[in-house]
């Protein structure tokens, strides 16, 4: 049997043919030297292959290049870039399989896909739901509805400041990740090697029994009280209900499958109510599959696509994680939460650093390049769809209907941010008009005519020209120009 090579984000079982099949890890200084990635995640991907190469019959290789690793004929699963299978398809006697790590097979995806149109998450969730038997009654959804989101998605319990839920356990490092420290910190004093974002202790699994202690723990814990406030920001509690799995299942730790396994137990065990579950598995066999399937279903280009024509560099203190330099509350508060951890969850990300990059105009490719650096579960395939098509609208609604952009009225009913912010959500003028409000009016303004096509569209702007100061607002938001706000 040939020797498997797997890439850093190949590490579990489910990406060999059986136990015991020896194995080919490479860790690659060069990744490191071309990016600037966050501290943690550098710490994380290092700590996972070196745990790896511990299991079993495995040639872990330090190399600058992968190429300069692969001397023997070798046997990998589809990676997850299209660079990364450029350099397989091109070295001699590697044996290219099918991809794993993903739950819905490609050819399946496109034969969903070709011929429509636009393609929406919902259309896809549906078919994945019924082809893989999820959550299924028979021909019917479980419950009798495809979609809970009017269960789930409230804004935060009124007069707390943390969700009732056990936090997951706390990772206990090892010799391992003492040395992948000690190494991290002489290549910054040593190699030029550059990070961003704070080190601190790893908080995200790095071996297959600490991914599996996670699901457990989350499945039992946390699953319940997923799906209510699935779409809410307390300050006082970033990880709200979420699993904070997406390190682990992008690192091949888990199998989406075995995680979507696991919630469905939970309902059929009555463990945990219909709606959260749905809401769960919506994320993984939906949403993680569809921007999956879109990187490869879209062509090359579209990771360029810059269809609102953004042209704004991110800004330093944007682009530095400095948080500090910042007084909107929400978004001080989760600069800081990627610069502490690598990680915030899907509102934070869409809602609050998403909306503002396309607000202010920001090149969607630069937004597309800062997520992917600074986060911890970031990888090229996961952020095309998201950053560009979804967080950015630079497709121009190929796989969203409108652009993810809202004012301060959301961020406040979602958050407890307002309350405690130097800014006002309501105000959309003067000292105390919030970034958020101001900035949501005058991307309206900026890309009226891109956007007057869009049906969904045609109530907001309708209320762009109720508004008496839109010059006056444009001109200040103009003046606020890249500063932090
Ligand atoms: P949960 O809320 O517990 O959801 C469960 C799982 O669903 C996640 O672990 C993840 O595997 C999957 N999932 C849910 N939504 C998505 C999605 N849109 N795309 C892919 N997987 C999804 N996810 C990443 O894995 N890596 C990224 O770099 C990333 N960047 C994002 C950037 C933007 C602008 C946006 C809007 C979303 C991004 N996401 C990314 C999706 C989502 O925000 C994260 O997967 C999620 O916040 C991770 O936290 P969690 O594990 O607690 O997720
Ligand atoms: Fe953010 Fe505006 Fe609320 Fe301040 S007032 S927390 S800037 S939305």
């Amino acid at each position: 049997m040939r020797r498997r090579w797997l890439f850093a984000d190949q590490l579990g079982p489910h990406f060999l043919d059986e136990p015991g099949q020896p194995v080919l890890l490479v860790e690659s200084k060069a990744v490191f030297r071309r990016r600037v990635f966050h501290r943690q995640k550098a710490h994380l991907i290092l700590s996972a292959l070196r745990h790896r190469a511990q299991d079993g019959d495995v040639r872990l290789v330090r190399a600058e290049t992968y190429a300069e690793a692969v001397t023997e004929p070798l046997s990998v699963c589809h990676p997850t870039s299209r660079a990364a299978r450029g350099l397989v398809l091109r070295l001699p006697d590697v044996e290219m399989l099918p991809a794993r790590g993903f739950v819905t097979a490609p050819q399946d995806f496109t034969a969903w896909a070709d011929g429509r149109g636009h393609l929406r998450l919902e259309d896809f969730y549906r078919y994945a739901r019924r082809h893989h038997d999820v959550l299924m009654d028979g021909a019917e959804p479980a419950g009798g509805r495809w979609n809970l989101d009017a269960d789930n998605r409230e804004p935060p319990p009124r007069g707390v400041t943390r969700l009732d839920v056990p936090p997951p356990p706390e990772i206990v490092e090892d010799a391992i990740d003492e040395e992948v420290r000690a190494e991290l910190d002489r290549w910054e004093r040593e190699d030029g090697i550059r990070f961003v974002g704070n080190d601190g202790p790893r908080m995200f699994p790095a071996t297959r029994r600490e991914a599996l202690d996670r699901l457990r723990h989350f499945a039992d814990h946390r699953l319940p009280e997923f799906g209510p406030h699935e779409d809410a920001m307390l300050a006082g509690d970033p990880l709200m209900a979420h699993s904070m799995l997406s390190p682990a299942i992008n690192l091949g730790l888990l199998d989406p499958l075995e995680v979507i396994e696991r919630a469905e137990k939970a309902y059929r065990e009555g463990s945990a109510p219909l709606s959260s579950v749905e809401g769960f598995v919506r994320q993984i066999l939906g949403w993680r599959d569809f921007i999956w399937h879109l990187y490869w279903y879209f062509e090359p280009e579209y990771r360029a696509a810059n269809e609102l024509r953004a042209k704004g560099d991110l800004p330093k203190w944007f682009a530095e994680l400095n948080a500090g330099a910042v007084e909107a509350r929400c978004l001080s508060d989760v600069l800081a939460g990627v610069r502490d951890r690598g990680w915030v969850h899907h509102i934070p990300r869409l809602m609050v650093l998403g909306n503002y990059a396309m607000q202010r105009g920001w090149r969607p490719a630069a937004v597309a390049g800062w997520f992917h650096r600074c986060f911890v579960d970031g990888y090229e395939w996961v952020m095309t769809a998201n950053v560009i098509g979804m967080s950015q609208f630079a497709d121009a609604g190929r796989m969203s209907s409108k652009p993810y952009a809202a004012g301060g009225s959301y961020i406040n009913r979602m958050s407890d941010y307002c309350g405690g912010c130097r800014y006002d959500p309501k105000v959309r003028a003067g000292d105390g008009a919030c970034p958020y409000t101001a900035g949501y009016w005058s991307f309206l303004a900026r890309h009226e005519q891109a956007l007057a096509g869009n049906h969904r569209m045609r109530q907001p702007l309708r209320g762009l020209h109720r508004l008496t100061d839109l010059d006056a607002l444009v001109e200040q938001e103009k003046a606020r120009g890249s500063r932090a706000p």
